[in-house]
């Protein structure tokens, strides 16, 4: 029988393809003489250290990826047994236990770093974080300080610091590569980024399409990794355009990630790495799309409009890094999350709140409160971890999800029936 779809898989198999093709390239990077940078993904200025000809690394990624691979725990054993205690940040502890292990993991053994920028965007962990990989690695430090956005918005004078900074590192990788700066350069991987981050935001608003063409969540971590890892680079926007053909054939064969949407929710925190797929499944059962997430937009809040912006090269890298999602205050969150909810029509709002991290778990007691209480909104809390895998029990969760969906589902079939909210399965 003839295939009537040509895109579909295509996003996940050139994810895949790109993943390891960058981490052979680390692998190799040492070889080559390429210098290697290691950075964070929050608000990361990839694109200047990619004009000095870099090669980035980003720790939380071979974190997740030393985690939906199973072996997190042994590295965060590891750590433990040099001194880290069991409250400190799972994916710190990996990241450690991968550099005591000659920081060879799932994905081949990484170049170690000739230079680590601490993009300290919202999460005082990472400074300690970078400070222990410095001594482990032997390695120099610069800390780029990104003030916190506490007002609604970043003032002007925290946008102009990071500027003043960022010229800092330009002399520091300047003599670091023995490169001048080419500013040139930089404005084509900020064109390129802009340009990622267009469709990005494209394929992340087509799930305000009933049925959704995408899991906003579940699907979306891996359609989100190019423009994390490689964003400014050519093949990243190849990969978006091929990414949007695969969501556009689905809109227009109404495929989604579940058999027949019934609830639509939206899911605030990180996933549980190490359970993913057992995770995904205990949604799949009730046939749940999540519409939206605050995962999915920790490395830039593109659908609400930002856009790297070549003719204001350093301004624009500032204004991203001051702006990405663990540098909000809880109120910008809340309303981020209401806004989600209304704009893609959500049933629900699940919180997946995490041990390991506290830049995500922090507040979300309070905005689960505010949600249920003052929006009326059915509310989900769920508590595991991003790669301990100590902290994750299938059985607590299968419960709790059954549970909730489905009183969610009587309470639909209810209500219905007076003529008051429709029932979700409404197409
Ligand atoms: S606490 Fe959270 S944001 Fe901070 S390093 Fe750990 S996982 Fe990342």
């Amino acid at each position: 029988m003839e295939n009537k779809y040509h895109h579909q898989g295509v996003g996940r198999e050139m994810q895949k393809a790109l993943l390891g093709q960058w981490y052979a390239r680390l692998s190799r990077a040492k070889q080559e003489n390429i210098p290697v940078a290691y950075l964070f993904i929050s608000g990361n200025i990839g694109e200047l250290l990619r004009s000095f000809g870099f090669e980035l690394v980003f720790p939380e990624v071979n974190a997740l990826q030393c985690g939906i691979k199973k072996v997190a725990g042994e590295m965060i054993l590891k750590a433990e047994d040099t001194g880290y205690s069991s409250d400190v940040c799972g994916y710190v502890k990996n990241d450690i236990g991968l550099a005591l292990s000659g920081n060879a993991g799932p994905f081949g053994t990484l170049a170690p770093p000739d230079l680590l920028v601490c993009t300290y965007s919202g999460c005082n962990t990472y400074i300690k974080w970078f400070e222990a990989l410095a001594s482990l690695f032997k390695a120099p430090i610069f800390m780029l300080d990104v003030p916190y956005t506490r007002e609604g918005r970043f003032r002007e004078e925290d946008k102009q610091y990071v500027i003043a900074q960022l010229k800092e590192l330009i002399t520091v990788c300047e003599k670091l590569t023995g490169r001048a700066f080419d500013e040139k350069k930089l404005k084509e991987q900020l064109r390129n980024a802009a340009e990622a981050e267009e469709i990005w935001a494209k394929i992340l608003q087509s799930a305000r399409h009933r049925p959704s063409p995408i899991d906003a969540f579940f699907e979306a971590v891996f359609f989100m990794a190019p423009i994390y890892v490689l964003r400014g680079t050519p093949e990243c926007v190849r990969y978006y355009r091929a990414a949007w053909e695969e969501i556009e054939e689905r809109l227009g064969h109404r495929l989604g990630p579940v058999s027949e949407e019934r609830f639509r929710v939206v899911l605030e925190g990180p996933p549980p790495w190490p359970y993913f797929r057992a995770f995904w499944e205990l949604f799949k059962k009730w046939n749940v799309c999540v519409v939206a997430s605050t995962y999915s937009k920790v490395g830039g809040i593109w659908d609400f409009g930002f856009r790297h912006d070549p003719s204001r090269p350093l301004e624009s890298i500032a204004e991203y890094a001051l702006n990405c999602y663990t540098n909000l205050n809880w109120p910008m969150r809340q309303e981020m999350i209401r806004k989600y909810i209304e704009e893609y029509a959500a049933d629900a709002l699940v919180i997946h709140s995490v041990k390991s991290c506290r830049s995500f778990s922090v507040g979300q007691a309070d905005v689960r409160e505010y949600f249920t209480k003052e929006q009326g909104l059915p509310t989900l809390f769920l508590e595991s971890d991003l790669v301990d895998s100590r902290y994750f029990s299938e059985a607590q969760m299968r419960n709790r999800i059954d549970a909730f969906f489905e009183a969610l589902e009587s309470r639909f079939q209810r209500e219905s029936r007076r003529g008051g909210v429709p029932d979700p399965a409404r197409a």
